[in-house]
């Protein structure tokens, strides 16, 4: 190792468990995240801070203001350029450290680009903020024996597991079978998915579970990881509950029992959905539209329009439309799969 990265990780190769010969493989490292709001930003900074050498992140959203309160790459001036997220943050992530490779990908992960945004990649972390991509990943990774680390964090509570395909239960053995009633984990597991606006987050819950997801990442990594190991961690940063459960696998496992990957098939996944606020988004397109083109088109009907390399937003009242050069759209102001496609429509086109 040359003296300047030496000196660079000396406070971590200084630990016993990692040492000169696991900081190294950990520059040789690469994993891929999915997302990057508040758990997506907090592990790549840390991940990139500790050397891994290449991180994809794909994220499919873009910054708003009401982000800045505890998604930690993010800064005032992205908001206000409406940045997509995987593009911002790999800017942020640039500057931390340039001897990383981060590539920052703006897409909606489905079965369709799966393959082609997951595949090489030894580890898949887990920054989503809905079970529908989380069920796509896991059967994603359970389908190809890649291991993954779930998260999922909401209002002060959070948790986390690595999925270790054919050692360990896989989400689907947590949350499509029957979980003890009593369990504090399962009432974070169930809890963690429909309310992202409705009860709010703190940064600090996040924070807590990408610090535990990061180091399950670097054990993985450093192959230290082992099927004992991979507990499923829950934590009330307001309360300061912890606790930390081994479930067991499911051995009827619509997933990893009996081998049914319908997230990967397609054969689940709404083609509208998204969560997290008052929007639906489109996602059934995969073409090039001309952002340009549309935006010179809508500002002469009389349309508010702002544009970037990445996207194109304007205002239907009460309605905001944000259109992806790939076809994808948010529709902002209704939960209404309906009105939805009808303003796809109009002002996009079938
Ligand atoms: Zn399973």
């Amino acid at each position: 190792m040359d003296p300047q990265r030496r000196e660079r990780y000396s406070r971590q190769i200084l630990f016993a468990e990692i040492g000169e010969q696991g900081q190294e493989r950990l520059c040789n490292s690469s994993a891929v995240l999915v997302g990057c709001g508040a758990l997506g930003t907090a592990l790549a900074n840390l991940l990139i801070r500790a050397g891994l050498g290449h991180l994809r992140i794909v994220d499919r959203d873009f910054v708003e203001p009401s982000n800045l309160q505890r998604q930690t790459l993010f800064e005032e001036a992205d908001a206000r350029e409406a940045l997509p997220k995987a593009v911002a943050a790999a800017r942020r992530l640039g500057a931390v450290n340039s001897d990383a490779k981060v590539e920052g990908v703006v897409a909606d992960l489905s079965p369709a680009n799966c393959d082609e945004l997951l595949s090489g990649f030894p580890v898949l972390l887990d920054g989503t903020d809905n079970f529908e991509t989380r069920l796509l990943v896991n059967d994603y990774a359970v389908s190809r024996s890649v291991p993954w680390i779930y998260a999922a964090v909401v209002a002060s509570y959070g948790l986390t597991m690595p999925i270790l395909p054919g050692e360990t239960a896989c989400l689907a053995c947590l949350t499509e079978s029957s979980i003890p009633e009593d369990s504090f984990a399962a009432a974070a597991t169930r809890g963690a998915e429909p309310t992202c606006d409705t009860v709010g987050v703190l940064g600090a819950a996040a924070g807590v579970i990408a610090s535990l997801q990061s180091v399950s990442a670097i054990k993985l990594l450093l192959g230290k990881l082992n099927a004992t190991d991979a507990r499923l961690v829950s934590c009330d940063v307001w309360t300061g509950r912890f606790q930390a459960i081994h479930p067991a696998r499911d051995t009827d496992c619509r997933a990893c029992g009996q081998r049914r990957f319908s997230y990967l098939e397609g054969s689940a996944q709404p083609h509208l959905t998204m969560c997290g606020r008052d929007s639906v988004q489109i996602h059934e397109r995969r073409r090039h539209l001309d952002l340009a083109a549309l935006g010179r088109h809508l500002t002469a009907a009389g349309s508010e329009v702002r544009h970037n390399e990445f996207l194109l937003r304007f205002r239907v009242s009460p309605y905001e439309v944000t259109v992806f050069n790939d076809g994808r759209a948010i529709i902002k102001g209704t939960r209404d799969p309906a009105v939805a496609r009808s303003l796809y429509a109009r002002y996009i086109g079938a």
